[in-house]
């Protein structure tokens, strides 16, 4: 790996289920871990980092109100869900020395700050890695949304999505083997043709404010950081 990025601030979104490793639920410690170090080796490169993790692996809205309950208390519990993500994975990170700050948009001020741009800006400046957490703060949203929302707050050049494939296929490579991956996708074309990217709101956002979305592998060890060197096979949204 090279050790220098073009990049000088992104933002990494991964799902909740990203941390939950081969259980069906919940937090692996071990998998957190991973996730930190990759994030270190990021760090490291001298490369601002803000993240977003999602709530999935805990509470999802949607889930919840199928199941009858009221969808706007879904939605806050699915928040709150990410908070709990988000506080493990500052633990890990912190566990390799790195600064880190939890910036919730639903204010809870005993377990994280609440969300104040500026505040934010000079904690990336001072190469805390950050963490936004409870989403938007608003019901009916995703974390993919309050990732390209923060993204463009923060004047990130792009977002990283951490996933389980290694960019955006035409189909879904794991029921299809002759399934092709895009080397660049238009934002147009994720909406038309459903390629599951992202909900399409956040599409949507990122494309209004011409935030690349970068797809790649997260099982891929040392992958998030050989991308941000330039290597490495992804998918560009934009
Ligand atoms: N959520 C919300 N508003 C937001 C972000 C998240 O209401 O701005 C809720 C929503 O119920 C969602 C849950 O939090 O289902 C967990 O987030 P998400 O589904 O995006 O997590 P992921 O799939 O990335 O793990």
């Amino acid at each position: 790996n090279s050790g220098k990025s073009s990049y000088n601030r992104v933002l990494l979104k991964i799902s909740g289920e990203a941390l939950m490793g081969d259980q069906g639920y919940g937090l692996h410690p071990p998998t957190v871990a991973r996730i930190a170090s990759e994030v270190q080796s990021v760090h490291e490169l001298g490369v601002e980092v803000c993240m977003v993790i999602g709530g999935g692996n805990i509470f999802r809205g949607l889930q919840g109100s199928a199941q009858g309950m009221e969808r706007t208390t879904a939605d806050y519990m699915g928040m709150l869900a990410t908070v709990m993500n988000a506080l493990a994975m500052q633990s890990a990170l912190e566990a390799l020395k790195i600064h880190t700050r939890v910036i919730t948009a639903i204010r809870m001020d005993e377990v994280a700050e609440p969300y104040i741009r500026r505040r934010a800006v000079r904690h990336l400046e001072k190469k805390r890695v950050i963490i936004f957490a409870a989403g938007t703060g608003n019901p009916y949203f995703t974390t993919d949304t309050a990732a390209t929302l923060r993204a463009s707050e923060m004047s990130c050049e792009a977002i990283f999505k951490g996933t389980k494939v290694d960019g955006v296929y035409d189909m879904d490579p794991a029921k299809h083997p002759e399934a092709k991956r895009y080397d660049k996708v238009t934002y147009d074309e994720v909406l038309a043709k459903h390629l599951g990217v992202m909900d399409a709101s956040a599409i949507a956002l990122a494309r209004d404010n011409g935030l690349p979305i970068i797809v790649f592998s997260l099982d891929e060890p040392g992958g998030f950081r050989g991308i941000l060197a330039g290597e490495g096979t992804y998918t560009i949204v934009q």
